[in-house]
């Protein structure tokens, strides 16, 4: 298992040319490792490409290639020498009706493509409230995970990320973290003999990443908003590295 605490950022579809540049040339200043992967609009890819970080790409389509207007392959990402695709994110599987399934064959072609996967899970709040949190952690980690052998699942990073907390300010108590982190781990640990990486998401900003970071089984963390400014993005980099 590698000790590196890694870092994404999910930039989303919320910066226009001018802040993307403004972003990479402040951004830029500094020497980042292989552990800062970020991942902006598909369309902004090529200002991130070749840096000392990585690049990860928000979405694939679920098809191999061909005709599928306005959609971006695996394949074609990797050409461009891109290291990740986050997949299955909760904006995707609620705004555009991404299934269990769905998701499965998006990590078979980013697999295939030679991508390292971020695969988000998440219960919503309501089946929080309803004490389904682990019941859905464990089908969508089943599900997404099915006819993976052994040597493909160290190329799959979970990252949890209650819906709920999701741009919202809200950060699950520490102890359950660390408890969703072990049923996590436990899961493909059970099926594979081996944990994966489990980073946490939702809400992570330089104010509370101090305290996130003293849960030592975390292996990083997937930052939304906050990975949009680079004063905020440099700080959690730097304690998470410290
Ligand atoms: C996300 O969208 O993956 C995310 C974690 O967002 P935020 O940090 O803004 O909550």
């Amino acid at each position: 298992m590698e000790k590196s605490k890694l870092v994404v950022g999910n930039m989303k579809m919320v910066m226009n040319a001018k802040d993307i540049n403004d972003f990479v040339n402040a951004f830029d200043k500094k020497k980042h490792d292989k552990n800062v992967v970020l991942c902006p609009s598909s369309l902004y890819l090529p200002y991130f490409i070749g840096k000392s970080y990585c690049v990860g790409i928000q979405n694939i389509a679920v098809y191999e290639e061909g005709a599928y207007t306005g959609e971006v392959s695996s394949k074609q990402a990797s050409s461009m020498k891109i290291d990740y695709t986050i997949i299955g994110h909760s904006e995707r599987r609620d705004y555009f009706k991404e299934t269990d399934e769905i998701v499965r064959k998006k990590i078979l072609l980013a697999l295939q493509s030679k991508l390292k996967v971020i695969l988000c899970i998440g219960e919503s709040e309501s089946e929080r409230e309803e004490l389904k949190t682990y019941k859905v952690l464990k089908r969508q980690i089943t599900s997404a995970l099915k006819g993976l052998e052994k040597n493909e699942v160290k190329n799959i990073i979970i990252a949890y990320e209650p819906i709920w907390a999701i741009g919202t300010g809200k950060v699950p108590t520490k102890q359950e973290i660390i408890d969703t982190v072990e049923f996590i781990k436990s899961i493909v640990s059970d099926l594979y003999g081996k944990p994966c990486r489990v980073l946490y998401g939702g809400s992570v900003n330089d104010q509370n990443i101090a305290s996130l970071n003293k849960i030592d089984t975390l292996d990083g963390y997937l930052v939304g908003g906050a990975s949009c400014k680079v004063s905020k993005f440099e700080k959690i980099i730097e304690v998470v590295n410290r």
